[in-house]
């Protein structure tokens, strides 16, 4: 595969950006070698600086769910370009695209426009202390939720849960406010909220977790933390930048059946553009400025190009059959590689709806972040690379899951399942 344009381009880069990248994991650094730099994008498929053709999997990391240019997206962003992109005072496309998403969602009544899951996420902690009056929060070993500061902290060393900055320039104390837990352990956070009592605001968790692996969680566990949090006075938020509007309509919270006090949305819900939000129900969204005294704000927020996208991407999530038919699409994907694959060779696909990932691991379940063997990656870095040689595009490192699109055919599904299990058998 010639790369002789991309490795111009990024040599170009490398002077203008940190790393020559405007966001850290597009650097390739997981699986070694240079980033493509991509040019034009149709439907399942992209093509890079150097006229390489790609079947993509990665889908922008998740918001492309009918992927490439769809021209009802297309569409959608012309025309309302043409009659001004941004202008700083409400207009009808967000009462449209909020009308959409809370008519059609049964555990949300009040929704906040913002321009990225990070400050989703950000905003929707500040609202969860400024409700409850408490400043602790936690969050799981595993999960992503932007880069916020009180967000970038790991796990503390030995038996305390205190967390600490995962990121150079996140205050100490900010990271103090943080307590991280491992995945899948209901005992420990009850522990936590014994020894922290009345002090917790929230637990902020992916109920999907797929930014360390996906980590599919019991219902119960999902169910327990609510519990909990019901119990303690605290607030539950399910991040569902990836799985809200992924898995169904109603993202995890439909998927389980269970109703987290707030909600983060970012990816799908924009159609490409940068969109992102918090929604809960009236109660709590009154805290919110200018009704409440949780302040928060954005000059792009509700931007209408980005509006009119996301009205045309989740106008075409709801006609009927369009997540069973993803949802079918991609579990015949993933049977076919698990029946090409037997052991010994270590490969499991966790998988959810339209979102798979391989671990190269025998191990029955992967829940949590310590159970992933960092030697597997190994494996992935060269399956990437295999991959690449043979037209397939997968996100740029072995901890990222994989997305199936409307656009994906069964051929083309057929076709990179052979791939995968030629790569797996020929290393058998
Ligand atoms: N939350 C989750 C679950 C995410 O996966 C991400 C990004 O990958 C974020 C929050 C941050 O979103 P953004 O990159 O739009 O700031």
């Amino acid at each position: 595969m010639e790369k002789i344009k991309s490795e111009k381009l990024y040599k170009q880069a490398l002077d203008l950006f940190p790393g020559g990248v405007n966001s850290p994991v597009r650097a390739f650094k997981s699986v070694g070698g240079t980033p493509l730099f991509f040019e034009k994008g149709q439907g399942s498929h992209v093509w890079d600086a150097d006229g390489n053709e790609f079947i993509d999997f990665c889908c922008s990391w998740g918001p492309l769910i009918l992927v490439h240019a769809h021209p009802t997206i297309v569409d959608a962003i012309t025309e309302t370009a043409k009659k001004g992109t941004s202008f700083g005072a409400p207009s009808k496309l967000e009462n449209e695209l909020g009308d959409l998403i809370l008519s059609n969602h049964r555990f949300i009544e009040k929704i906040r426009f913002v321009s990225s899951g990070t400050e989703a996420t950000m905003s929707a902690i500040r609202l969860a202390r400024g409700y409850t009056n408490r400043d602790k929060i936690i969050k799981f070993e595993g999960c992503y939720h932007g880069h916020a500061d009180h967000l970038l902290v790991k796990a503390g060393s030995g038996l305390v849960t205190f967390g600490t900055s995962s990121s150079a320039g996140v205050p100490e104390a900010f990271a103090k406010e943080t307590l991280v837990l491992p995945l899948n352990d209901l005992e420990k956070v009850e522990k936590t909220f014994h020894d922290y009592k009345d002090q917790i605001a929230c637990i902020i968790i992916e109920p999907i977790p797929a930014n360390n692996g996906l980590l599919l969680q019991t219902k119960e566990y999902l169910e327990g933390l609510k519990t909990i949090c019901k119990n303690n006075g605290a607030l539950l938020i399910f991040d569902e930048v990836i799985s809200g509007f992924r898995v169904g309509f109603e993202g995890a919270a439909g998927h389980y059946n269970i109703s987290p006090d707030i909600i983060t949305f970012g990816k799908i819900i924009g159609g490409g553009l940068p969109v992102g939000a918090y929604a809960a129900s009236n109660e709590i969204m009154k805290s919110i400025s200018p009704e409440g005294s949780v302040y928060q704000a954005g000059t792009l927020s509700g931007n209408p190009v980005a509006m009119a996208a996301g009205i045309a991407q989740l106008t075409a999530c709801l006609q009927s059959d369009f997540y069973e038919n993803l949802a079918n699409k991609t579990k015949a994907f993933v049977e076919k590689i698990r029946f090409g694959t037997p052991s010994p060779f270590p490969l499991k696909i966790n998988s959810i709806d339209s979102i798979f990932w391989l671990a190269f691991d025998n191990k029955d379940t992967i829940r949590s972040a310590d159970e992933i063997n960092p030697d597997s990656m190994n494996h992935f870095n060269k399956l990437h690379a295999f991959l690449l040689e043979n037209g397939v595009y997968f996100g740029p490192s072995g901890y990222e899951v994989g997305f199936v699109s409307a656009a994906h055919t069964e051929e083309e599904l057929d076709k990179v399942a052979k791939l995968i299990i030629g790569f797996v058998n020929s290393n058998n």
